[in-house]
């Protein structure tokens, strides 16, 4: 049964000139960081939806950059995984290939991905909260664990923030233009462990369909881009991926 399905996803991603793929929280769990939504999306039982907002940032800087210095150790530590390899592969030797993510832990990039759009910033970046004109601009910290918390603003002293796109913030204009153009105009369109909830980002599936892509989900729970996909995959991202890559 699942290998028909895989066989399927084989075969479109065999015909097809251009494949974007969107990935999701789901393709960094097997290399051990948590997603968001389901039981390991808490931390000190406090839900992490609630603490990456600029709401929870004003209210206690400190608190949501402990947060975010927990994951950060936590991500130094982790390896890419199956998943990130095989992608990052498919984007250096098939071309017509790239990988639009919704993650911020730069796992895609240290599996050596040579096409990639960052929808929600990076966890390694920080700029000026406070908005100063020097440290308007992200910049990248790659200090674990950071030595003052909150960390402070080297040009102005005020506070600094993750280069991260919060809940109820909006995308960079040039990488969403960039991303609806990658997902309107492919072949086939893919959504790895994402739970197509957060938008724009899901948004990039309707897109997909409108564009005449055939959509593979590959997820082990079924999910908002389920209905919308031709070619539905109920397996791990790391699994899936490495025997789609056996089968092309
Ligand atoms: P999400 O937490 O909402 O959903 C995760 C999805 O992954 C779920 O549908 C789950 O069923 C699936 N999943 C779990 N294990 C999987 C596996 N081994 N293989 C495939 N799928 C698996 O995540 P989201 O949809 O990416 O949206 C949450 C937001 O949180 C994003 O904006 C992202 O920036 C952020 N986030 C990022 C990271 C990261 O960078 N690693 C981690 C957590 C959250
Ligand atoms: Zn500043």
């Amino acid at each position: 049964m699942t290998g028909d399905v895989v066989r399927r996803a084989a075969d479109a991603l065999r015909r097809a000139s251009t494949v974007t793929v969107l990935t999701g929280a789901g393709v960094s769990a097997a290399s051990g960081i948590p997603t968001f939504r389901g039981k390991d999306g808490l931390w000190r039982k406090v839900r992490a939806e609630t603490l990456a907002t600029a709401e929870a940032f004003e209210h206690d800087p400190k608190l949501v950059w402990e947060w975010y210095d927990w994951r950060r150790g936590m991500i130094r530590d982790a390896q890419p995984n199956a998943g990130h390899t095989v992608l990052a592969r498919w984007t250096r030797e098939r071309s017509g290939t790239t990988v639009i993510t919704q993650n911020v832990d730069g796992l895609h990039e240290r599996a050596n991905t040579h096409s990639i759009t960052r929808l929600h910033g990076s966890i390694w970046h920080v700029r000026c909260w406070t908005g100063c004109a020097r440290g308007r601009e992200d910049w990248r910290d790659d200090t674990v664990p950071l030595p003052t918390l909150p960390p402070r603003c080297p040009h102005c002293g005020g506070l600094v923030r993750p280069g991260v796109v919060w809940f109820g913030e909006s995308l960079d204009t040039s990488v969403l233009q960039r991303a609806t153009a990658a997902a309107a105009g492919c072949d086939v369109f893919m959504a790895i462990g994402t739970s197509a909830v957060v938008y724009p980002a899901a948004e990039l599936l309707p897109h997909a369909r409108h564009g005449g892509a055939t959509v593979i989900e590959i997820n082990p729970e079924a999910t908002n881009a389920s209905g919308i996909s031709d070619i539905v995959i109920r397996q791990r991202a790391d699994e899936a991926l490495a025997r789609l890559d056996e089968m092309l």
